[in-house]
Formats: structure tokens, sequence, C-alpha cells
């Protein structure tokens, strides 16, 4: 990725065919294609790439087997082609990135002969849906089977399980690849630039945007032809700016996730459990050595805070721990993640829970401002494709030419399934940094590597149980535009994730790295050690969790 001072340079000089505005997995879908179809595209954030809702997803690449429940209750055509759309793209983003996407088996255990037959026949149904993008049958599991892969089960009265095939993904560091490849592509991307206002032309269309370097406060104007506006729960202001008339139709709701050591409830199998108080499904999936548990899906309010809340925790709690023998205790959580999805208002529904999670493209006549409004992280490629179709027919062109769907994204191309154990041995690296390193950036990692060359003390692990070394935090600010202590544990290695105390050890280290890199002075680097490290200790005082 170019520096920031550089892609700051290019964003203020450059007159851009395309500015996507919003660098979630929708914003740096829409800026990759519009750049491979020859856009010259201008990408900015108003935080760092990846920090809102598209890396706090439960990480499936799937359609939504419970959409797809509600669609056949409901007889509902669009929710059914959602979920169809999605499935097709669940192959896409598994073989753009293999590094980061896999297929998955998931279990429903079931309790009951009828519950059994019931979620047999609507997983074929899933199976019939995906057609020749499945990825492997479902199956009835035998109780005996379903206890050897899962023995962390209630095995009181268990019948089996129901077993299917989905994706999983990790979320952060794909749409770090999304941007990465635009930027290989000759795109010019800036995280921490927020837009603020539009310039219009003589006819009215926007032509120009404020922004605002959200790191030096400076201000600039950045020019281009069209204006995506993919900031996903942030869309109505964005809509606003550019047009006061418009009516708001987002309608977010905040899904909160818990972390749990991965050995609370072993096994490779992800759990479904399929039926909660409200009426949904959450999941227990083994993710990066731990068990993700999630998901709330909560009406956003005036007194929505952004972080985990005790009764949210609890209510999860109270969802899986009845499938389990040994109850989880929330004194067990490593770490937990709030987001909110942005889902688009629909006329007559009331729960969020129920809203479709489909996509629709928004061209305002007045302002030519392009909001792609809704979705969700598995048709990111196909709400790209849909909105760069229209901006193209908007600058009165024909649409088409998206190559996406078999472009393969940077660090996957060379890698394959040996690829962690070629590192471990032809650089003499511990098995768990190498798996780390191949699984975080595929053949990127050789980008780390060659930094120990530099520096071979940038072989130490920034904390003693982290797989990651020095050498990853100083690739990812030199190439990644890491700016700070959070883009680093959070979105970029996946520390603040595994667990909160361990961000908490490595903040130091990180800091101090920063400041070498940077030229931060000391107060700068104690400053922004103490800022990190307070976020993250009332991550742990609002569950109730203990610092040591
Ligand atoms: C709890 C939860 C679980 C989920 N699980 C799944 C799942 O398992 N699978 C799945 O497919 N989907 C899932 N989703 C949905 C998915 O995560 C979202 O649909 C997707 O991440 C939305 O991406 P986005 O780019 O539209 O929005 P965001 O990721 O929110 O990105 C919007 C970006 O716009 C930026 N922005 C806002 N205003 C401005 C401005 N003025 N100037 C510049 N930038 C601006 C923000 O900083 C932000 O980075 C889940 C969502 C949640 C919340």
């Amino acid at each position: 990725m170019k520096s920031r001072k550089d892609a700051l340079a290019a964003a203020r000089q450059e007159k851009f065919d395309l500015c996507v505005i919003g660098g979630g997995a929708t914003g740096s879908g829409c800026a990759l294609d519009g750049q491979l179809r020859g856009l010259r595209t201008l990408l900015l954030d108003a935080g760092d790439f990846a920090s809102a809702a598209s890396s706090a997803s439960t990480k499936l690449v799937h359609g939504g087997v419970r959409y797809l429940e509600q669609a056949v209750k409901g007889l509902n055509l669009e929710e059914y082609k959602m979920v169809k759309t999605a499935l097709r793209e669940r192959q896409y983003m598994l073989a753009n990135a293999p590094h980061l996407a896999h297929a998955s088996h998931f279990m429903v255990p079931v309790y009951s002969w009828t519950r059994a037959f019931y979620y047999l026949v609507g997983m074929k149904m899933y199976d019939a849906v995906a057609g020749k993008s499945n990825l492997f049958p479902s199956s009835f599991i035998s109780r005996d089977e379903t206890l050897r892969r899962m023995p962390g089960l209630n095995a009181k009265e268990l019948r089996g399980a129901v077993s299917y095939s989905d994706g999983q993904f990790d979320d952060a560091r794909y749409d770090l690849a999304l941007v990465e490849s635009f930027v290989e592509a000759g795109g010019t991307a800036m995280n921490y630039a927020r837009v603020t206002a539009f310039a219009v032309d003589a006819n009215g269309k926007l032509s120009g945007a404020t922004v605002r370097d959200e790191l030096s406060g400076e201000e600039f104007a950045a020019t281009a032809g069209k204006f995506v506006n993919a900031t996903g729960t942030g869309a109505d202001k964005v809509r606003a700016l550019a047009n006061p008339q418009l009516p708001s139709r987002m309608r977010p709701s905040k899904g909160v996730h818990l972390l749990f050591p991965a050995d609370t409830f072993p096994g490779k199998d992800a759990l479904l459990v399929p039926h909660t108080e409200d009426g949904r499904v959450i999941f227990a999936v083994p993710w990066q050595e731990r068990l993700l548990v999630g998901t709330t899906d909560d009406e956003v309010t005036a007194a929505t805070r952004m972080l985990v809340q005790k009764d949210e925790a609890q209510y999860l709690l109270r969802q899986l721990n009845p499938y389990l023998q040994a109850s989880l205790r929330l004194e067990e959580a490593v770490s937990g993640l709030a987001g909110l999805r942005p889902l688009v208002a629909a006329r007559g529904q009331t729960a969020t829970s129920k809203l479709i999670r489909d996509h629709e493209v928004e061209t305002d006549h007045a302002s030519g401002l392009i909001s792609i409004l809704g979705g969700k992280w598995t048709t990111h490629r196909r709400m790209a494709e849909d909105t760069i179709d229209v901006v193209q027919r908007e600058m009165g062109r024909a649409a088409g030419g998206c190559v996406t769907k078999h472009h393969p994204l940077a660090g996957s191309s060379g890698f394959n399934a040996d690829f962690s154990s070629k590192l471990e041995k032809e650089y003499a690296l511990p098995a768990d940094v190498a798996s780390h390193l191949s699984g975080k950036f595929g053949t990127r990692a050789l980008g780390v590597i060659e930094l120990l060359g530099e520096d071979s003390a940038w072989k130490r692990r920034i904390a003693e149980t982290l797989p990651v070394i020095e050498a990853e935090i100083v690739f990812c600010i030199r190439q990644e535009m890491a700016e700070t202590i959070e883009d680093l544990l959070a979105r970029r290695t996946g520390t603040q994730m595994y667990g909160w105390k361990a961000a908490l050890q490595a903040a130091p280290t990180v800091g101090r790295l920063l400041a070498l890199e940077k030229g931060w002075d000391p107060e700068m680097e104690a400053r922004a050690v103490l800022e990190y490290s307070t976020k993250i200790r009332g991550y742990l005082r609002e569950l109730g969790l203990r610092e040591v």
C-alpha cells in the first residue's frame, strides 16, 4: 500500500473518476471493482479500514439458514433470492482468498426425532438452493459421532445432529486484502479521512468533497466525477450532506459476540443453536484458537453503547448453556466484539431480526450521489458489482466489465495448504508463528519475514502468549497504513480478539514500534499506550472481568 503521506498527496492533487466513501467491506469492494474496470478511484474512510461492522461480524460466509427458513415460512421470494445470491457469492469469496476463508462443518444438535427431520429437510433445501456452489452435502450424524466431534455438547436426550456446510473467514483481514488489492490495481486509499461536506457543479451535481484528515485535523478538497456512499450505518448522514431532503433509510441493529478459550468447547466444527428466546439462532464457532459466540440483534436507540454490555453477554450465555455439558461462565470470556448491522428500513416490519439482509443501490438524481445500502459481508462483491454498474450508467457508459468474481486477492497468489509448513521449515519459524503469518497475510507473509534481515530482534513476540512477532507490526505500519495501536492489535494482527489481557500486555511494545517508525516523541508514545489501555480496561470492567 502507498504510505498515508503519498495517499494524502494523491487525494489532494488528482482528479478521480470515482470517490468511494467508506472503507468497510462494501466500500473496499466497490473501490476494487471500480478500479479494475478502469475508473481512477479514490477510497476514503473516516476511521481505519474495517473498523466498523466489517470487523465485528460472526465471520460466516453464508446464505443464512435462518433467512431461508424465514423465506420459506413467509413465502418471501425476495428473501429466497437473497439467500441464493449469497450462496453463489460464498464460493467466490472462498476461492479469491483461500488464506482468509475456508469451508466448515456446522452442526445443529437435535433432541427430538421431529426436530431432526425438520432440520434435515431444511438443510437439504439449503444444499439445493446452493446447487452447484454447495460446499458439501448436509447429513444426519448419529449421537455417538456427534459426541465424538463435539464432546462438550449436552448429551441428555441428544438424538444426534444435522450437519451442513458454510464458510468462515477473517473479516478484518479480508477487508484489508480488498484494500491492498485495490491499491495494487492502481487505486488510492486513505484511512482517517472523513467526508464532511460536498461541493457541486453548475448543475447541482456533486463534483468534490471536503475531507477532514482525522489525524492532523486539517481539511482538504478531493475531486471526483462520481461519488459512492458506502458508509454502512453512516449512510443517512452522508446522504443528508449531499441532499438534505432525502428521508432516512437506515435501521441499524447492534450485535455482540464473546470469545472464550477454545478448550471450553473442544472440537473443529461450528455449533448452531437453532432457537433463542427471541426466535433467532446463535453460533458458537471455533475461530483462531478461540470459541466465538454470537450474536445478539437489538435495535439501536439513543442509549446504545458500542461495547459488549453485561446483559448482552448474559443473554448469549443463557441461549448457549442449555446445549453444553459444562456451562460457560462469563468470567471465562477473554474478549468481545460489538458492531452495528447496516440494515435498511422496510415498511411494516417491526423487529430488526426480521429485516431482510438484502442490498439496494440508490441514486439521488438531484445530487448524483449513489448510495449502496444494506447487504451483508458475504454479498459485498455482488453489492459492489451492482453499484459500479450504476456508476457506469450514470457516467453515460454501458454497464459491465466486472472482473471481481475471479480476482484473487492480495496474498493469495502462490498460496496453498502447505504454505505455513513451508514458512516454518525454510525460515526456522515456530509453528504457531508460521501458521499465524500464513493465515493473516498469505504469501505476503514473505514481506514480514524479509524485515528480519533488517533487524533480527524483530523476531521477538509482542507478548509471550501470542504468535505475533515485532516484524509483523513494522510491516503493517510500513505497508498497511496502520496508524494506531488499535489498528495493529484489533484489525491487522487479531490480538484484541484473541484476548483483551494479551492486548494490554502487547500495547507497550506496539507503542514503542509505532513511535520508532513514525518518529513520535516519548510523550506521544505514552499517551497512545495509555489511551488504548484505558479503552481495553473499560471493556473488561464493563463485564466485571479481572485484568490479571
Ligand atoms: C454482529 C454482526 C454480525 C454479522 N455477521 C455476519 C456474518 O457472519 N456474515 C455476513 O455475511 N455478514 C455479517 N454481518 C453483516 C456485515 O458485517 C455487514 O453487512 C458489513 O460488514 C457492512 O459493511 P459496510 O462496508 O457496508 O459497513 P461498515 O463496515 O460499517 O463500514 C462503513 C465505513 O464507512 C466509514 N464512514 C462512515 N462515515 C464516513 C464519512 N463521512 N467519511 C468517510 N468514511 C465514513 C466508517 O468509518 C466505516 O468504516 C454482521 C454484522 C454484525 C454487526
